[in-house]
């Protein structure tokens, strides 16, 4: 064939996965107005935007506002969407490959990191990850068995995440009715015990992960003192002058001193932020969590000259009822697509897969977002990201010239499905979900009322759809 992307032989591109990643992706090749092309965006659930509709915190409304942009992408003529269709059980590797020129894969990072301490399997211990999707509605973790009843809940971690979980946990239900918070979630913050928040991280406070926004924002929660001993703010040579280096630090150290400066503790609810300190054992009796073991770190500057902890052996026990470990995404592996198993990243080099014992690219798949770089960075960082990827495809273009394309076709995709008994839901069928859910939240006085299981999601679109 001749090379595709013509009016005649369009490109035919296929994204697996409706998050950021995919989205930014599916932007930057709709702007090659040179380049004829059809987009195919393949998602699990039947609900596109991934993150942004299951991970953004409910009380964060204005970073939803990308979704406008994601929505202009969905509307294109172009492209079509294929929600409520998996990967590797709907259509294999092989198939989307021999249906599509190009294939991304935008999957994200589903699973969460462990800590690998005794006792982190016991009821109540829980990946944040979990507890964010139980919050905002993800139906895999809708029925989570959560039990906030205990007076002292422990997050490990000190990243955004570990942010978002705590303040979760310590804001009062009453700022969280006007937001997209499932029914379920509100219900149950409202009913909790939880009197205070220990937020541990390994390393000190000039090594947090977390943002200036994020930090500042947990000192203005009604209700709620912060607690930080000065002692933990004391900074060794190394973290003291890379503060005098870097203003977004220097403007995190102001903020958690302010915090330690503050000695009158009087709120019914309160956040304890402390640093050089590990879990290294979560402890139960009856199968509920009783205490978590911590040993206070130290820091050793590390080969590749980074400040990292190393315990003391200095142990104390901290009772609590509640663990979230906040330590991190992780991608995994799908089928028929290289993984890097120490990375959790799928094996690309530019974007472009390449087999990880040869290290040859293959041909026509690319990898974009935290399949591609590790779960770090912000919705907009996926912009760039997507777009470098976006250029090993088009710069990769003349290398379609000249193979068969008898099957290469597309439009072959829906039938194969329906024959499959796949009940897919397209762009029109996801409006009619979301203009449901809209409506639902405007009886209320919210953005939305989240569906949060899919045959609840397909009884709806279902129904209107045959209206
Ligand atoms: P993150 O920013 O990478 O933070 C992970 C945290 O876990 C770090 O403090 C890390 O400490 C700690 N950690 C890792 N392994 C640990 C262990 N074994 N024991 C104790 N602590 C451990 O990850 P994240 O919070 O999951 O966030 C992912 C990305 O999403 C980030 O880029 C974040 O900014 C973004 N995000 C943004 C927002 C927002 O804008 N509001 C909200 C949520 C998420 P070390 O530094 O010592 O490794």
């Amino acid at each position: 064939m001749e090379q595709p992307g013509t009016a005649a032989r369009p490109l035919r591109i296929a994204i697996i996965g409706a998050g950021p990643g995919g989205f930014y992706a599916a932007e930057a090749l709709l702007k090659k107005r040179d380049l004829a092309l059809t987009i195919d965006i393949f998602n699990r659930f039947p609900t596109p935007f991934g993150l942004v509709r299951d991970g953004v915190a409910p009380d964060h409304q204005s970073i939803k506002a990308v979704i406008r942009v994601f929505e202009k992408i969905l509307a294109d003529p172009r492209v079509r969407f294929f929600g409520n269709v998996t990967y590797g059980v709907d259509i294999h590797h092989d198939e989307f490959l021999h249906y599509y020129d190009q294939v991304i894969y935008a999957i994200g990072a589903q699973a969460d990191r462990r800590m690998d301490i005794p006792g982190e399997d016991l009821p109540n211990s829980f990946p944040a990850t979990a507890f964010v999707g139980w919050y905002n509605g993800h139906p895999d973790y809708r029925d989570l068995p959560i039990d906030l009843s205990c007076e002292r809940a422990v997050v490990v971690g000190n990243g955004n995440v570990a942010m978002d979980v705590t303040r979760i946990l310590a804001i009062s239900p009453d700022e969280l009715v006007k937001s997209d918070i499932t029914d379920y979630a509100l219900e149950k913050l409202r009913q909790s015990k939880i009197r205070e928040v220990l937020l541990l991280g390994r390393r000190g406070a000039a090594q947090a992960a977390f943002t200036n926004p994020e930090i500042k924002e947990l000192g203005k929660l009604e209700g709620v003192d912060m607690i930080v001993d000065p002692t933990n703010l004391e900074l060794d040579p190394t973290s003291a002058a890379a503060m005098e280096q870097d203003r977004l630090l220097k403007a995190n150290i102001e903020c958690l001193r302010a915090y330690a400066a503050c000695t009158e503790h009087t709120a019914p609810r309160r956040i304890v932020m402390r640093f050089l300190a590990s879990p290294v054992e979560i402890l139960g009796t009856d199968g509920r969590i009783t205490a978590v073991k911590i040993e206070r770190n130290r820091l050793v500057e590390g080969a590749n000259g980074e400040l990292r902890a190393k315990g003391t052996g200095e142990y104390e026990t901290i009772e609590a009822g509640l663990v979230l470990r906040s330590i991190g995404y992780r991608s995994l592996p799908i089928e028929g697509v290289p993984f890097n198993s120490s990375q959790h990243t799928f094996n690309h080099v530019a974007g472009r897969i390449v087999d990880a014992e040869t290290g040859k690219v293959k041909p026509g798949e690319y990898v974009v977002g935290w399949a591609k770089r590790g779960p770090t960075g912000l919705i907009g960082n996926n912009k760039p990201d997507s777009a470098a990827t976006v250029g090993s495809m088009l710069a990769d273009l003349p290398t379609l010239a000249g193979i068969s394309d008898d099957q290469r076709d597309p439009s072959q995709i829906e039938t194969v499905l329906r024959e499959r008994g796949v009940d897919f839901v397209t762009y029109q069928d996801w409006r009619i979900l979301d203009q449901y859910e809209i409506a639902c939240g405007s009886a209320r006085g919210c953005p939305r009322v989240k569906l949060t299981t899919v045959p609840e999601m397909m009884a709806v679109i279902r129904r209107q759809a045959s209206a």
